[in-house]
């Protein structure tokens, strides 16, 4: 029987991007039954409505959803519709796996990084609580619960021991924020009691974007709260060869819905040189959910050899070939 998906192309080089997924998904031969679900900017300012219900029916239906980026305006206009369906949905554990590919010049190409990161994904200051207090005068509410922290590293413990994973670093600024930072800190060490196994230690969030640069190969498992989680994955993406090839997954006990750590990215859309790596490799990620092992595994290899060769990798990562050139060759080499 077909997996049903919900397929959202997004904005930007969403569209381009979520078709090369699709097409290289397809081309495993796994039966896929794709539901396509517009949520993109133009959509939400012609209907007012911020989440489309056509969106949420679908992914209540599919309860998987493989998902293109959304812009959202800056310092004005609509709330993040990305924040919004991870809030409707309980997506609650952001997972990113970061890993070194063959062939890419980035500038730590002789170092093997292999981490994942667990970001918490629905609080936080991503809680949009803002207050005008008086003119000149704004907060922002960070909000941090025992129920959020618990449940993302339980998550990151989990997976930690169901896949032989060694460390885990919890990464915070309890030193200044000590009671929303400090709960979060004591959650983790809560759950760490229960995992002896696994190593578990602690860094503050300055001292951990130093020490990612600097020895990027100590890190296994990162465990964050959700906006140092958003910033350690993009400069954690710079380690490896940038945003085009960095994959994740937004996972909730009911739904799940994979999408690239990247966004729309409006200078290069329209254009057709969008690297559709990341995108790949979400869906890499989606097909493991699906139990889909076999397919996962030949469609990974199949990106890894076309990196290995090198002589059909898009523009961000040092190559010449197209998005279309780029899935062309790793449907390929589709063994
Ligand atoms: P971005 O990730 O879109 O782009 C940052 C830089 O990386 C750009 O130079 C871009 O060209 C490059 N890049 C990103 N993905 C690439 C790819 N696949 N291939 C080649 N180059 C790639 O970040 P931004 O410019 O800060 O944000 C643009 C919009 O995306 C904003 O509206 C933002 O809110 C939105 N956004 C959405 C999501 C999401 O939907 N989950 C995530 C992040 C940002």
């Amino acid at each position: 029987m077909a997996h049903l998906v919900t397929l959202i192309p997004g904005d930007g080089i969403g569209p381009e991007v979520s078709q090369a997924a699709r097409r290289a998904v397809d081309a495993t031969g796994v039966a896929i039954e794709w539901e396509i679900a517009e949520l993109n900017a133009a959509l939400i300012l012609k209907t007012g409505q911020s989440l489309p219900e056509s969106v949420l029916e679908s992914l209540n239906h599919t309860r998987v959803g493989l998902k293109g980026p959304v812009a959202t305006p800056i310092g004005g206009g609509f709330a993040s519709v990305n924040v919004a369906l991870r809030k409707r949905l309980d997506l609650y554990a952001n997972v990113r796996p970061v890993h070194s590919l063959p062939g890419i010049a980035s500038r730590f190409a002789d170092t093997k990084i292999d981490m994942v990161i667990f970001r918490e994904n629905t609080e936080d200051l991503y809680s949009g609580i803002e207050h005008e207090v008086v003119p000149g005068v704004v907060t922002g509410i960070k909000v941090i619960t025992r129920t959020a922290s618990l449940r993302i590293a339980e998550y990151a413990f989990r997976f930690a021991a169901a896949t032989g994973r060694k460390k885990i670093t919890a990464i915070h600024k309890a030193n200044i924020m000590k009671l929303a930072d400090g709960l979060f800190l004591t959650c983790c060490r809560e759950v760490a009691a229960r995992f002896p196994r696994i190593q578990y230690n602690e860094l503050i969030v300055d001292n951990a974007s130093m020490q990612l640069v600097m020895r990027p190969e100590t890190f296994d498992i990162l465990l964050l709260p959700n906006l140092y989680g958003d910033i350690v994955s993009d400069l954690a993406a710079g380690l490896v060869g940038g945003l085009g090839i960095v994959p994740g997954a937004n996972m909730g006990d009911s739904h799940a819905v994979f999408e690239a750590v990247h966004g729309s990215a409006p200078d290069i859309a329209g254009k057709g040189i969008a690297n559709p790596t990341a995108m790949m490799l979400s869906a890499v990620l989606m097909l493991i959910h699906l139990k889909e092992l076999d397919a996962a595994k030949r469609l990974q290899a199949a990106v890894e050899k076309v990196y290995a060769e090198k002589r059909h990798t898009t523009g961000d990562v040092g190559g010449h070939a197209s998005t279309e050139e780029f899935t062309d060759a790793v449907i390929a080499a589709l063994e």
